[in-house]
């Protein structure tokens, strides 16, 4: 039967052998709904295409309005989708048979066995879990080297001479990229609307180009990714990081030959434990965890807003006028958005998220932004990372705290505030850091409904002490942008 590949299953692994008839639809309508990044529309389009070339007759490319307007007259099975508007679609077609998902590490049986009967779904405990059932980085019942966790040895502050991990094999654009550029050059000119600049293409499109970078990963990257995993640099947005996040979520490669060649790095004495551990515990751990979390958390998660955040997205954040603002971590982290469609996860959890969390934006909104913002942003991916971790929007169902600091934690991860207008340490004055008092304005706002939770006592007892907070919060009220 003709397999339907969504634009996000596009490695050989969502195919049961290389003969299979394939489909694949490139639909319109999904950029006229949202406004999505230049380079995010760019890489899904490229990929796409990309494996309509490779497959070549094997596969009916269709380049029409809408999924429906691509479906042939014939039946069709298609792995479970990503999304539950996609995952809607599919099940109401009486000609599609819907499989099993696949790209990821863990099946959905497996985690509701282990989540049923739970109090708490914790990270920790689901990746061990995992760790075990598919003896990754195990030396029989036990954890190699002893231990499960090395997140102690993997939180350096940035090196002060930069970390100069070598850079990845560059993408070279062919004629699809260009094409897609045309493309999408006319649909701007025919109204379709795009956030973010336009650039060279910086993330693999086909499963040659992400393996390329996986393997130089493995080798030259993964031995620094560990210790300096949570640090920022001004003028090193990649630091060691794989840059993989969107071959994976474009179903390239398949995360567990991820796993597993990182494991073999440290086997063979290529890679430092600590690194590769690191590594597996955010790719069969956390990405396996907020996967099956999207599922488990039913369909209401989205809106889910516990601390009653109401707030806009201002005007200079949606649109990514980063050039309009003086707090050099925000001003960096947005520019990077604007020009790459990608920054690591500590700007994305620490600045930007932590920024709106302090501010009272809606989680829903900046899950929005978020989505369509980052060239590896889907549904299911976002809401828990954006609305669980980042805005503590589920009151706790992910995390044991909201992930809310002051500049003190910037300062101490990345070499920003040296080149600030403010003063990380300053929670009033002219040269009050936006995130210091930000943190404090957070805390005041909050503190009846965080005050049960036992990792806010301190904290909050500190905010009882401070003599100020009415100045804070006052000014913190009229700061528009910082
Ligand atoms: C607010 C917020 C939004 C995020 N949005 C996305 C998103 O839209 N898409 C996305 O793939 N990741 C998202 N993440 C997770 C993480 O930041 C990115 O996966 C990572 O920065 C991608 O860069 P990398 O490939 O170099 O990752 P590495 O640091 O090299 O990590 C290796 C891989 O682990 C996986 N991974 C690590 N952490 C997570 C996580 N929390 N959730 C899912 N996968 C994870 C990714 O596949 C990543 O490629 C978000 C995190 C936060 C806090
Ligand atoms: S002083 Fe505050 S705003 Fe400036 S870089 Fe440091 S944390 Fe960011």
């Amino acid at each position: 039967m003709r397999r339907w590949l969504f634009a996000d299953q596009l490695g050989e692994h969502f195919l049961d052998d290389g003969e299979q008839p394939v489909l694949l639809i490139e639909s319109k309508a999904v950029f006229r709904r949202r406004v999505f990044h230049r380079q995010k529309a760019h890489l899904v389009l490229s990929a796409l295409r990309h494996r309509a070339a490779e497959l070549g007759a094997r596969a009916l490319f269709r380049q029409v309005e809408t999924y429906r307007d691509g479906l042939p007259d014939e039946p069709l099975e298609v792995c479970h989708p990503t999304s539950r508007p996609a995952a809607r679609l599919v099940r109401a077609l009486s000609t599609v048979h819907v499989l099993p998902p696949r790209g990821f590490c863990t099946d959905p049986r497996a985690f509701t066995e282990w989540a049923d009967g739970r109090k708490a779904l914790r990270l920790e405990d689901f990746y061990r879990h995992a760790r075990r059932a598919h003896g990754v980085l195990m030396d029989g019942p036990e954890p190699a080297g002893g231990r499960w966790n090395y997140d102690h040895d993997n939180r350096e502050p940035p090196p002060r001479a930069g970390l100069d991990a070598p850079a990845p094999p560059a993408i070279v654009e062919d004629e699809i990229d260009a094409e897609v550029r045309a493309d999408l050059d006319r649909w701007e000119r025919e109204g379709i609307r795009f956030v973010g600049a336009d650039g060279p293409r910086l993330f693999p499109a086909t499963a040659a180009e992400a393996s390329a970078r996986l393997r130089h990963f493995l080798v030259e990257r993964l031995p620094l990714f560990g210790p300096y995993e949570d640090a920022m640099l001004a003028r090193d947005p990649w630091m060691a990081h794989s840059m993989l996040s969107p071959a994976f979520n474009l179903g390239l490669l398949d995360p567990m030959d991820a796993v597993r060649a990182a494991e073999a790095a440290y086997r063979r004495g290529a890679a430092p434990l600590s690194s590769v551990e690191g590594f597996v515990r955010q790719l069969l751990g956390w990405r396996d965890y907020v996967w099956h979390l999207y599922w488990r958390f039913g369909p209401d998660y989205p809106r889910a807003n516990a601390l009653r955040a109401t707030g806009r997205l201002p005007g200079w954040f949606a649109d990514l006028r980063a050039d309009d603002l003086r707090a050099a971590c925000l001003r960096d982290v947005l520019a990077g958005v604007r020009d790459r469609g990608w920054v690591h996860h500590i700007p994305r959890l620490m600045v930007l998220g932590n920024y709106g969390l302090q501010r009272g934006w809606h989680p829903g909104a900046l899950a929005d932004w978020f989505h369509r913002c980052f060239v590896d942003g889907y549904a299911w991916v976002m809401v828990t990372n954006v609305v669980g971790m980042s805005q503590y929007a589920d009151g706790g169902a992910m995390t044991t705290k909201p992930y809310a600091a002051g500049g003190a934690y910037i300062d101490r991860m990345s070499d920003y505030c040296g080149g600030c207008v403010y003063h990380p340490k300053h929670r009033t004055g002219d040269d009050a850091c936006p995130y210091t008092a930000g943190y404090w304005a957070f805390l005041a706002r909050n503190a009846q409904r965080l005050a049960d939770n036992h990792r806010m006592r301190r904290p909050l007892s500190g905010l009882e002490r401070l003599s100020d907070v009415d100045e804070v919060i006052a000014r913190e009220r009229t700061r528009r942008v910082p």
